[in-house]
């Protein structure tokens, strides 16, 4: 290196310093992060989930025993029996590296989806299926585009944000997701638009009708994702899958988070054509889902009982407290799935009068429903202990 080119950088260094001690320490700390960090990025405020049970317990003072958490869509009767059993066993072989592909998770959930195991790829949870749709169909330098609904599930924003996308956020008529809206929507420069079905936080279904109506006037080369994560939840079955069949860049995801009551194992899958999974193989780290959620998961696909039970007891929960809000005046949009957002005036100061009852619910504020909060059905006991304390918060106005 000649010595000139090392003075000059020794000069450099020395006005970079001088600089930085002439502002203050917190704001030069800022500025100089965004010269690094992707710029994208400044303009995510990161997901924020359902408060903890823990933490809701050490801020009260009390047992976590005592909390009651409606906050986060879990199955309020626990995981699958036959799932932990299973897992169990599986610890004795925790040194070993998880199999990357999930062959025999693969393997069992293809043929219950009339489709091959080259259909099916696991994620750590669907959330990161939903981010290897990024990866794979997102490029900052092209200016791409992603539709989803106003109230969709958050994560497709934040996903699109994160990959240098642009949201195309379609308005919601009667907090419905308006597909004919977001047909509309499409441009040249669409890569992926997104369906929850039913939606999370809205509880709103889609009915099949309108689904085929709107996948056969999509353009073929837009990536279409069904989120169908609460679909085990559904009395009447929305197919997409035939879709998927007929080798449409149709993309379906589903988890093992609700019905199947394993959310802190985080696992997922996402069916696709075969050249569709292979792209997604190529954007996932070598052992992305661990070898317990992997055995926990396989064995829950074959526990029909719990997932019988989980549904009668979720379907006698939501008639009940769509009834009870009905009863008390309060507004309820009707709900498919194991949630149901109501109209509460102020979301964020009823979710803090809850909290005082040790109830935690999800405020709805950061959707842009600030009356709004979103309460999972729990267990009989559970949900009565909401609606008394919904009477209690009444009775002191
Ligand atoms: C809960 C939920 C998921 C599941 O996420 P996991 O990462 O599988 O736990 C996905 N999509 C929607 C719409 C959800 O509500």
């Amino acid at each position: 290196m000649s010595k000139s080119k090392s003075k000059s950088k020794n000069k450099s260094w020395k006005r970079h310093q001088l600089e930085s001690s002439s502002l203050p320490s917190n704001l030069w700390r800022v500025a100089s992060i965004w010269n690094r960090a992707n710029p994208q990025l400044r303009d995510i405020v990161p997901y924020e989930p359902g408060k903890p049970i823990e933490e809701t317990a050490r801020e009260l003072g009390t047992e976590p025993e005592a909390i009651i958490k409606l906050a986060s869509n879990e199955n309020p009767l626990g995981p699958s029996p036959k799932a932990v059993h299973a897992m169990r066993a599986a610890l004795e072989n925790a040194h070993l590296y998880p199999d990357g592909s999930g062959f025999y998770l693969c393997t069992a959930i293809a043929p219950k989806l009339d489709l091959a195991r080259e259909n099916v790829i696991l994620g750590n949870g669907s959330n990161e299926l939903i981010e290897f749709l990024g990866h794979a169909f997102l490029d900052p330098e092209r200016q791409d585009e992603v539709i989803a609904s106003q109230y969709a599930f958050i994560v497709y924003k934040l996903i699109a944000t994160s990959f240098g996308a642009r949201i195309v956020e379609v308005p919601s008529t009667d907090y419905q997701q308006d597909l004919e809206a977001m047909l509309e929507g499409i441009t040249p420069k669409t890569q992926l638009i997104f369906i929850p079905n039913p939606n999370n936080p809205t509880g709103t279904l889609i009915s099949q009708r309108a689904i085929d109506s709107f996948v056969s006037r999509v353009p073929e080369e837009v990536m279409l994702v069904f989120d169908e994560a609460y679909f085990e939840f559904l009395d009447d079955l929305p197919d997409t899958l035939r879709f998927v069949r007929e080798g449409r860049n149709v993309i379906v995801l589903r988890t093992f988070s609700k019905i199947h009551g394993l959310a802190g194992l985080r696992i997922g899958y996402a069916v696709a054509r075969a050249e569709i999974i292979e792209v997604l193989h190529k954007t996932r780290q070598p052992f992305n889902v661990n070898s317990i959620a992997q055995v926990g998961a396989l064995a829950a696909l074959e526990d029909d009982a719990h997932l019988r039970k989980t549904k009668r007891v979720v379907d006698k929960g939501r008639a009940y407290l769509q009834e009870q809000f009905a009863k008390m005046q309060m507004p309820f949009v009707p709900a498919a799935a194991n949630f149901v957002m109501v109209n509460v005036g102020d979301g964020c100061a009823v979710f803090e009068e809850l909290l005082r009852l040790k109830i935690i619910v999800r405020p709805l504020k950061g959707y842009g429903l600030p009356e709004w909060i979103r309460i999972s059905v729990g267990t009989m006991d559970e949900n009565k202990k909401l609606i008394a304390a919904f009477r209690e918060l009444k009775r002191r106005q």
